[in-house]
């Protein structure tokens, strides 16, 4: 499952500790119902963001390793925080893309996230942006998500975002509906809206690059709301009635 920096943060940037409480409520339902989670969280450079006033002009690489840096030791503590509750340990996973070219350390990454799974632990991956080389970071958390589900077998990967799906048209227009399944190799690029949301890299192209290639692979994907209340729960209990967008597997 992956939680967009905009589900995770306020429209001031800061960190919303509600909702992230919220999904760390439902996470912890999910794994009391027997499902097997791996969190990829963003939000690191958002958080960082907001811990310092910095007067003088950084350049974009430095922006980053520096609010990474600082935001990531804030986003793990708090989840750190919101899992003790529930006596879920976490573990935390900081990757690049070039863990996942080689066979060597591909496979041992998939060694690391599986014996965290083996001891009840849950891991939570960020892509470590502090030392990833701008040329060869993921495109977004996305694209990062994707290559876990698949490294990791998974069964679904739910891409929370702050919209409820893909829509048939402009999401502003009240006429535009969210295409509620997608089947295998249905090209809806038409339909697909370019702008991004403010605070992680993301969007709804790179989600639907990303949810269309992981279901190619046999992994369904569903693009959710993350900000509506028990969005989680209510995809697991009653999914016919929670809005989303599901591209079933090949
Ligand atoms: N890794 C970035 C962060 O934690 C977010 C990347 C993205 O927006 O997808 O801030």
């Amino acid at each position: 499952m992956k939680v967009g920096s905009n589900v995770l943060t306020t429209d001031k940037g800061k960190l919303d500790i509600t909702r992230m409480s919220a999904l760390v409520d439902q996470i912890a339902w999910l794994r009391w119902h027997n499902y097997e989670v791996i969190l990829v969280s963003s939000g690191a450079v958002a958080c960082g963001r907001k811990e310092l006033q910095v007067d003088h002009m950084l350049d974009s690489v430095e922006q980053r390793q520096l609010f990474s840096a600082m935001g990531q030791v804030k986003l793990i503590n708090l989840y750190y925080d919101l899992f003790r509750e529930y006596n879920i340990h976490i573990g935390q996973v900081l990757t690049t893309k070039e863990n996942f070219q080689s066979e060597r350390q591909y496979q041992n990454q998939r060694a690391c996230m599986q014996v965290m799974l083996e001891n009840g632990v849950l891991p939570i991956v960020n892509e470590n942006d502090t030392v990833s080389i701008e040329e060869l970071m993921f495109t977004d958390n996305d694209e990062l998500s994707g290559l876990i589900a698949q490294m990791m077998n998974a069964q679904t990967l739910v891409l929370l975002s702050n919209v409820d799906g893909i829509y048939n048209g402009d999401p502003a227009n009240p006429g535009s509906e969210v295409i509620r399944a997608i089947k295998p190799g249905e090209d809806l690029s038409c339909y697909i809206q370019s702008e991004k949301s403010s605070a992680g890299r993301g969007g709804m192209a790179s989600k639907y690059k990303t949810a269309s290639s992981v279901a190619q692979a046999g992994i369904k994907v569903i693009i959710a709301n993350g900000n509506r209340e028990n969005i989680l729960r209510d995809l697991a209990e009653r999914p016919r009635e929670t809005i989303h967008t599901e591209f079933s597997e090949k």
